[in-house]
């Protein structure tokens, strides 16, 4: 990784020798493995806002007025957001140990300096409108920022969908390039402690369940030629975080334990349009009269072992060693004659 603080530095010392005023500045650092620097300036001679953006990873010389972008911004947008700051309940930092961290420095009327990791809290969703006014200014590929920092006030942080690709060697790339020593530590734990209950890789995509408080599911997309990887996670950590490292680490170590694989026979059920597009289904398991079936989109849905006419329209196709599974469901079934 690049030395992004003294890029920072230059960053800043650029737009000093620009004599602007600055409005507001967030900075998204080491967010998804990302260095993003977004700032409003009132630029004095113009008598304009502008919006300008760099992406500190992509800077390759000292001259950063080629890879700053700017434009400019609606003077009623800086009223919007000039009374969100004014307003703002909160103004003590609230820092989190973590380095995945999101700033925002605005010189408005009280002075608003926070600092907060992954997602925005739920006490600060007034800064919703700040987002809205910045990513409406970036590139369309930035879209992803925007969602997943606004993702716990939407309510769905616990289902966000990881669409960044980076460029990683899943067998030989050091681990330290995404991971953090201490996830390091932890994600070897979680190997070791056998809390990986399965990990398969079916065509271009590494499937895992790893049981600790609760399920947590990991799926990583991996081109091999290319070496790029995009990593899903339901966990609600910090990317990159323990529970992809343990992935990681059992994948360099061959470990494997595939999933059970079943089909369904009967086609009118309109629970199977949840579930994965496959010709057949994973499942980790079986809860009460329900399968545990790991969906498409990543979560593990409770699909009834029994269909309305109380049969069971699924066939064990794969199972472990002692045919755990089948057992189980033909017990159940036992126990539950035709009605
Ligand atoms: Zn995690």
């Amino acid at each position: 990784m690049k030395n992004v603080n003294s890029y920072l530095i230059l960053v800043k010392k650029y737009f000093k020798k620009l004599k602007t005023e600055l409005f507001a500045e967030v900075f998204l650092e080491n967010y998804n493995n990302r260095n993003i620097y977004i700032r409003i300036d009132f630029f004095k001679k113009a008598r304009v806002y502008k919006l300008s953006f760099i992406d500190l990873e992509h800077v390759e010389s000292n001259d950063i007025s080629v890879w700053v972008n700017s434009c400019n911004i609606e003077p009623n947008s800086i009223f919007l957001l000039e009374s969100i700051f004014n307003n703002l309940k909160i103004q003590d930092t609230i820092s989190k140990d973590s380095s995945y961290r999101v700033t925002i420095n605005a010189n408005t009327k009280n002075h608003v300096h926070l600092e907060f990791n992954r997602f925005l809290p739920l006490d600060l969703y007034s800064l919703t409108d700040f987002f809205i006014v910045i990513f409406n200014n970036c590139p369309k590929k930035y879209e992803g920022f925007f969602f997943e920092l606004i993702s716990l006030i939407i309510g769905n942080s616990n289902e966000f969908t990881y669409n960044d690709e980076i460029k990683f060697d899943i067998l030989k790339t050091s681990l330290k390039k995404l991971f953090i020593d201490e996830d390091i530590k932890k994600g070897n734990d979680i190997y070791k402690e056998d809390l990986i209950k399965f990990l398969e890789k079916i065509e271009n995509k590494y499937y895992a369940i790893i049981e600790s408080v609760e399920t947590y599911v990991v799926i990583i997309e991996y081109n091999e030629k290319e070496n790029i990887m995009k990593v899903y996670s339901n966990c609600p950590c910090n990317f990159y975080c323990k529970h992809v490292a343990a992935i990681i680490i059992a994948i360099r170590d061959n470990f494997e334990k595939r999933f059970y694989k079943l089909t369904y026979d009967s086609k009118k059920n309109s629970f199977l349009e949840k579930l994965m597009h496959y010709k057949f289904f994973l499942c980790i398991g079986l809860q009460n009269e329900g399968l545990k079936i790991l969906s498409k989109e990543g979560n593990i849905e409770i699909a009834p072992l029994f269909d309305i006419n109380n049969k069971c329209p699924w066939s064990v196709i794969e199972d472990d060693n002692k045919k755990s599974l089948s057992k189980k469901i033909q017990t159940i079934t036992l126990k539950n004659p035709l009605k």
